[in-house]
């Protein structure tokens, strides 16, 4: 079939909520994806910061065959091993006692925006149930999670929106002060905001969130959806603070591009999920907990992260270079293989230049530039992609 026929389809018959590009992928495998028309592109955004390992990495492709010939799914109602040995691996490797698991990074904050507010009336008071969030913020699509959210254009046209959120300036410590009161129940904070244009905090930002909710029993949340998994060049981006939540939501790149979301919990918040008190039909299905114990255990043991710490520092060297020679570039931002680029200008023209030069690259809110590739990326790789964004960035004046 015709690429132009498959775009005229897609016009016609999906609903018009994203803006896409007009190109159609069919295959992929490690840093690369190829679309309809047999083009190869270098793929710096990984789906958005989710396909860690890259495509088609040969241990996930091999949980994914084994688990689909063993077993699919059953229900909850049963315990199945893959998501008994995937709870027991995150636990072991986090802050965390207990581990909820569903099917995207919407669905783990509301978890966690349910278990905070259980914990909060049961704990404190029936009236404590308030989140202070950030602004800039992202933190899914969902009506509590849209609210959460603190971006007016996604929530435009869909009010009224869920009550119990405040939001304050990111990386504004003070304001988190004076936000919170007796009706506060958590602080919910991207340890990077990823959406809002990859912003990276002052050091003493998050060590300073968790003295404020220590002082005043208030729960710290931190929304890991695209920082978790070694992307920031730690398992978790909470280590880079030298501090630890009360409570964590991972989804993205959790089973490399099969849709899973967890919700991590300390022992104390967590048991206020009684049974019968939250579920999920799909969440950790033997199938989906195979392919995340697959992607978990690669990623600890060929030390993932690290080599996102490496690759992350040559990147941001490479266009700190490049930034030096073009004024359209403000700033450059990032930890590990998160990075921002910040222009003067829209991002977007950029974002096709690279994709017609055969780079893929995000923007993150409307001016800046986002790079996720996969954690697997060469020195060869970030070179390239510096090469293509050099000569894309060169052409705005
Ligand atoms: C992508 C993202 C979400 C939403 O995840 P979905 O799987 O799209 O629901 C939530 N929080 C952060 C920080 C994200 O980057």
């Amino acid at each position: 079939m015709e690429t132009r026929e498959l775009l005229e389809w897609s016009a016609r018959y999906h609903t018009p909520n994203y803006g896409r590009t007009p190109i159609c992928l069919v295959r992929g495998d490690g840093m690369r994806v190829w679309d309809s028309d047999g083009r190869e592109y270098l793929d710096f955004a990984a789906g958005i910061a989710v396909v860690a390992l890259g495509h088609c990495h040969p241990r996930v492709t091999g949980a994914i065959r084994e688990a689909a010939a063993t077993l699919l799914h059953v229900s909850n109602l049963y315990h199945t091993a893959p998501q008994i040995h995937l709870a027991k691996l995150l636990c072991e490797h986090s802050f965390a006692d207990r581990v909820f698991f569903c099917n995207s990074g919407a669905e783990a904050n509301e978890a966690a925006i349910k278990l905070v507010r259980r914990y909060a009336k049961e704990r404190f008071a029936s009236d404590r149930y308030e989140i202070i969030a950030m602004r800039n913020s992202f933190h899914g699509r969902t009506l509590a999670t849209v609210t959460a959210t603190g971006q007016e254009k996604y929530q435009h046209g869909f009010e009224p929106l869920v009550p119990g959120f405040k939001h304050v300036p990111y990386n504004d410590l003070r304001a988190v002060e004076r936000a919170i009161d007796s009706r506060t129940a958590a602080v919910l904070v991207e340890p990077i905001q990823g959406e809002g244009g990859v912003n990276v905090p002052d050091e003493g930002y998050l060590p300073g969130l968790r003295k404020l909710c220590d002082e005043t029993g208030v729960l710290l949340v931190l929304d890991e959806v695209q920082t978790g998994i070694g992307r920031t060049g730690a398992l978790w981006a909470y280590e880079h603070a030298g501090i630890a939540p009360d409570v964590m939501t991972l989804a993205k790149a959790l089973a490399n591009g099969v849709p899973m979301g967890a919700m991590l919990a300390r022992e104390a918040v967590a048991r206020c999920l009684t049974p019968g008190s939250h579920a999920s039909t799909f969440g950790g299905t033997p199938f989906v907990a195979s392919v995340a114990l697959a992607v978990l255990t690669t990623v600890i043991e060929e030390k993932i992260p690290e080599r996102a710490a490496r690759m992350g520092r040559l990147l941001v060297d490479g266009l700190q270079r490049l930034a030096a020679r073009v004024p359209a570039v403000r700033a450059v931002r990032g930890r590990g293989l998160l990075i921002g680029v910040e222009l003067d200008r829209p991002a977007g023209p950029v974002v096709d230049r690279c994709r017609e030069a055969g780079l893929l690259v995000l923007t993150a809110g409307e001016q800046v530039l986002r790079l996720a590739p996969p954690l697997i990326a060469e020195a060869a790789d970030c070179e390239r992609a510096l090469g293509i964004l050099g000569t894309a960035l060169a052409s705005e004046r």
